[in-house]
Formats: C-alpha cells, structure tokens, sequence
C-alpha cells in the first residue's frame, strides 16, 4: 500500500519550525518510514513544477509555517491547499501572524523606505527599490510582490487544524503526525494542543495572586527574578494567563515569563485585549500621572501584548498603515 504523502512548506518564518522537525531527533526515522515526503524545500530538491504535477488532493496533508506577506506565499499556500486532503498552520506564525506579523504596526512604504534607505547600515545613493519586474541584458527578472500587510494562513485559505508554539514542540508534533496516520482527529479547526490556559499547566500556579495589584511593572532583563514564584506576584508581566498551555510550561521553567506563543484558548477571543483589560484593571494607582508611570514600565505593549497575534487580532493592523491595507484584507 502507497504511504501517505507528506508535504512541508514555509512562508513568512524565522526557520525555527522546520527545526523543530529536526528536534524530533530519533522520532524522525519512524515518521519518515510511515509517511512519504514529497514536498520539503528546505530540505529536500523538491520544486513548485513537482508540485503542479501531483494530482489534486494527493497530498495528505502539508503543514505550512510562517505568515503570509507575497504574492508567492499566497500562490504556494493556494496551490498546496488544492493538493492536500488537510492543512494544518504549523506554528505561531501560520496560526496568528508571529513575529512577521508586527510589521503590520507600520506601512508598506514605511518598511522598504526603512530597509532600503534608512538603516545605518545602508547605502543606497541611487534609492533603488526592488521591483516585481525589470529587463537586464534581454533577460526578465521577477520578484514577488511585497503585500501591505503581513496575513494569516487562515486569512488566505482555508485550514485544517492548527499547531501552536514558537515553534510547535517535538510532542505535539508527533502527536499530530500519529493523529494523521491513525485518523483520530478531533474536530475540524482544533487547536492540536490542550484548551486549558498555561496558568494551569504552571508549576508556578500555587503562588499566582487571586487579586493582583501593580505599583509598577518590572522587566524581566533588569530584575533578579525567583525561580518559583509567579511571574505576576513579582510584578513581572507574564502572558500565562492569556495564553494556551501545551508547551510543558517551557519558559517559567527557565524562569522567563511566558511571552504567548501558542495563543488564545477557544475561549479568549483576542489574546493581547484579554491580557491588557486584566492588567489595566490591577494597575494600583488613582490620578492619571500615576497611571502613566506605572504603564511606563511597558514601553512596547503591542510587542508584549500582540507579539505572536496581532494579524489575527481584532485590530489586524494599525489604522495608519493605509488604505491598501484595508483592500488587501476585505
Ligand atoms: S502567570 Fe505565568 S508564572 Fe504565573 S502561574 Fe501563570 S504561567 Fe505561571
Ligand atoms: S511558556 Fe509561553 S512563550 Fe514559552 S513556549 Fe510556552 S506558550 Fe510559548
């Protein structure tokens, strides 16, 4: 009997996904003897033209990372989709936009004229900008378009199930995997890790305040930080609370505050507004100065709020990055 076929593909990512296939370690042999790889670019000498040939819906499934932000992404993520039986988002990025996603703070213009002109260490007399075509010595040179807006992958086709994390961890990866081949799915759309919040999952959770006041934020890299106390207790921000478990509490083990990469429980509707209602109501201060100096010891709340979410959030985008935007989302 023919092995399912088994695709990986990435977007708009850091690359920490596709390692976090490697992390499998030993795993890797089991799945590569139960599944036939037939599409991996980062590894394998696999092309588009491959797969344009493959019939559709041959594919079993593909898991794609990373957000969307070209004209190539989204042509890769359609055309995988129309040879796949499933998609899974594969990873913060896939899932809310990640990191890639708080691009979405500042426009399109705003971004090249940065890269290709403003940075330090750039020099661009000319202020030459990449171009979707240009003809060099009677050659045709493409590129792909730079989109207004960094997207989800849900926000361009339509996905299976979801993979959490920054990156997924090796046991939900093969948990999925094994999902797959067995045919025990949940339903449609889940989220493949628990719907509990990380709090829950914590072995910091007997010390986390049932009422929590803030006389000021502390940041984690300028405070001497205990090892087994709440985060929140230490007045430290720490998305837990916001934040689906599934991880095995990495960070607090580490004795880093979760920073929210494997998102919202189905219950929370906008991890970043949750997170910010609950600590805006615990600030302990009266007269709006007070307020101020203590919110100041958050300088970048859409960093800390929205870090892994911000294109699946209510907002998606900052209402000043125009109106191409707006047409690009509709
Ligand atoms: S707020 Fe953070 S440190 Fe406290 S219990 Fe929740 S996950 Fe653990
Ligand atoms: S603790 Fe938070 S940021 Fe760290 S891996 Fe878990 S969900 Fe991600």
């Amino acid at each position: 009997m023919d092995k399912p076929k088994i695709g990986f593909y990435w977007c708009a990512s850091c690359g920490g996904c596709e390692e976090a296939i490697v992390d499998l370690a030993e795993d890797i042999l089991r799945i590569t003897a139960a599944v036939d790889l037939v599409f991996w670019p980062v590894a394998l000498d696999f092309k588009k033209e491959d797969v344009l040939a493959m019939p559709n819906g041959s594919m079993a499934a593909v898991f794609i990372n990373g957000a969307v932000r070209t004209s190539e992404q989204e042509e890769m993520a359609s055309l995988l989709r129309a040879k796949s039986q499933f998609v899974i988002a594969f990873g913060a990025c896939a899932q809310l936009g990640g990191i890639p996603g708080l691009a979405n703070q500042f426009s399109r213009d705003s971004i090249l004229n940065y890269v290709y002109d403003g940075a330090p260490t750039v020099v661009n007399e000319k202020h030459v900008r990449p171009s979707v075509r240009c003809e060099d010595n009677n050659r045709t040179l493409t590129l792909p378009e730079f989109r207004s807006v960094v997207r989800t992958l849900e926000q361009i086709v339509h996905v299976d199930y979801f993979l959490p994390g920054c990156p997924p961890t090796p046991r939900l990866i093969t948990s999925a995997i094994d999902a797959l081949l067995t045919g025990k799915l949940p339903p449609p759309g889940s989220v493949l890790a628990p719907d509990v919040a990380l709090c829950d999952q914590c072995p910091r959770k007997k010390s986390k305040p049932e009422q929590i006041r803030f006389a000021a934020f502390k940041r984690p890299h300028l405070t001497s930080m205990d090892s087994d106390l709440c985060f929140l207790a230490q007045g430290v921000v720490c998305m837990g609370p916001a934040t689906r478990g599934g991880c095995e509490a990495l960070c607090p083990a580490a004795n880093m505050p979760c920073t929210g990469c494997f998102g919202p429980t189905s219950r929370v509707h906008d991890q970043g507004a949750k997170m910010l209602s609950s600590l805006s109501a615990a600030v302990d201060a009266k007269e709006s100065d007070q307020v101020d100096a203590v919110l100041a010891g958050i300088p970048d709340p859409v960093g800390t709020f929205y870090r892994y979410a911000l294109p699946a959030s209510l907002l998606r985008f900052s209402a000043n990055i125009g109106s191409a935007a707006v047409k690009e989302t509709l």
